[in-house]
C-alpha cells in the first residue's frame, strides 16, 4: 500500500458550475477537496456526490472577498485535511452592466470576489505549498478578459487575474509552485443561464446562438474546463507555469 499522503485541493465556488465539476474532477484524479463556498448547502451536495463516488471532501463555509473568513477557511481546510496542495479560485460572480449605467457597487462586487478574493486565498495557501516545496494555483479566468460589451467590471477582473498568475509564476517556481491561469469561454451554468434571463431569452436559444459562432459548434460544459483544471492542477504539468489556457472551441480574437 502506498505510504504518499492524499494530496489536498481547495476549490472556491465549488457549490455548483464549473467549481463543483472540478472538485469532482479533482477528487477522481485522487486528492481530498476542499468544496468551498458561500452557499454551504449547495456545497454539502457537492462533498455528498464525491463520497458517494468513495472520494474524500469537506463543504468549507466562507466569502472568499473576506480576509477573516479566509484565513479561518484555509487553517480549518489544514487542520481538518491537510496542508492544500492545490488551490482553484473558481469562485464568480457578475454584475453586467453599460459603463454608464454600471454602479460604483457593481464594479466593488466583482473586483472584491475575483481579484481581492484570489489574493486573500492565495496568500492564505501558499505558506504550506511553500512548507512542502510543491504547489498548483489555478485561477479562472475569461474569454471576457479581452473586452465584452456590459462587463467593464468583470473584463477588467479577468484580465487582472492573468497578470497576478504570471506574477505568482514567477515569485512562487522557486518553491515547486506552479500558476496557471484557465480561461473559459462560453460554459453552461447558472451564471450563463441568468444572463439569457437578463436578455429576456430562453437558457436553450442563448446556447444555440452562441453555439454558432464557436469554431466546434457547442458550447461548454464545467467538464471541459474541469479537465483543463486537471491538466494544470496535476503532478506532470510542473514545466507548464504563468500561463493562459483559453478552453473556448476555438481560437479568440
Ligand atoms: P456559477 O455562478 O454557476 O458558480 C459560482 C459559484 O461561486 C457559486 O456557487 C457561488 O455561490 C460562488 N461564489 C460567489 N461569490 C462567492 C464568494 N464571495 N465566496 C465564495 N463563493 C462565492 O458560476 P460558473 O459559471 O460555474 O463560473 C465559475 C468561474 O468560472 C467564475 O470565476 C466565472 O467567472 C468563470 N467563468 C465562467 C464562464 C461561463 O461561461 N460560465 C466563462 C468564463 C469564466
Amino acid at each position: 500500500m502506498s505510504t504518499t499522503p492524499q494530496r489536498v485541493a481547495v476549490v472556491t465556488g465549488a457549490a455548483r458550475g464549473i467549481g463543483a465539476a472540478t472538485a469532482e474532477r479533482l477528487a477522481a484524479d485522487g486528492h481530498a477537496v476542499a468544496v468551498l463556498d458561500l452557499d454551504t448547502a449547495s456545497g454539502a451536495e457537492t462533498v455528498r456526490r464525491i463520497a458517494e463516488n468513495g472520494g474524500r471532501a469537506l463543504a468549507v463555509g466562507a466569502d472568499v472577498s473576506d480576509e477573516r473568513q479566509v484565513e479561518s477557511a484555509v487553517a480549518r481546510i489544514a487542520e481538518e485535511l491537510g496542508p492544500p496542495a492545490v488551490l482553484v479560485n473558481n469562485a464568480g460572480v457578475l454584475r453586467d452592466n453599460l459603463l454608464f449605467r454600471m454602479t460604483v457597487a457593481d464594479w466593488d462586487t466583482v473586483s472584491n470576489v475575483h481579484l481581492r478574493g484570489a489574493f486573500l486565498m492565495t496568500r492564505a495557501v501558499q505558506k504550506h505549498m511553500v512548507d512542502a516545496g510543491h504547489g498548483r494555483v489555478v485561477t479562472l479566468s475569461s474569454s471576457s478578459a479581452l473586452g465584452n460589451r456590459g462587463q467593464a467590471n468583470y473584463a477588467a477582473a479577468k484580465a487582472g487575474l492573468q497578470g497576478f498568475t504570471k506574477t505568482l509564476a514567477i515569485e512562487l517556481g522557486r518553491f515547486g509552485i506552479t500558476a496557471n491561469a484557465v480561461a473559459p469561454g462560453f460554459i453552461a451554468t447558472e451564471m450563463t443561464a441568468a444572463t439569457a434571463a437578463r436578455m429576456g431569452i430562453t437558457f436553450e436559444e442563448f446556447q444555440e446562438r452562441c453555439a454558432a459562432d464557436i469554431p466546434v459548434r457547442r458550447v461548454g460544459t464545467p467538464d471541459d474546463v474541469a479537465e483543463a483544471v486537471s491538466f494544470l492542477a496535476g503532478e506532470r504539468s510542473g514545466f507548464v507555469s504563468g500561463q493562459v489556457l483559453y478552453v473556448a472551441g476555438g481560437p479568440l480574437c
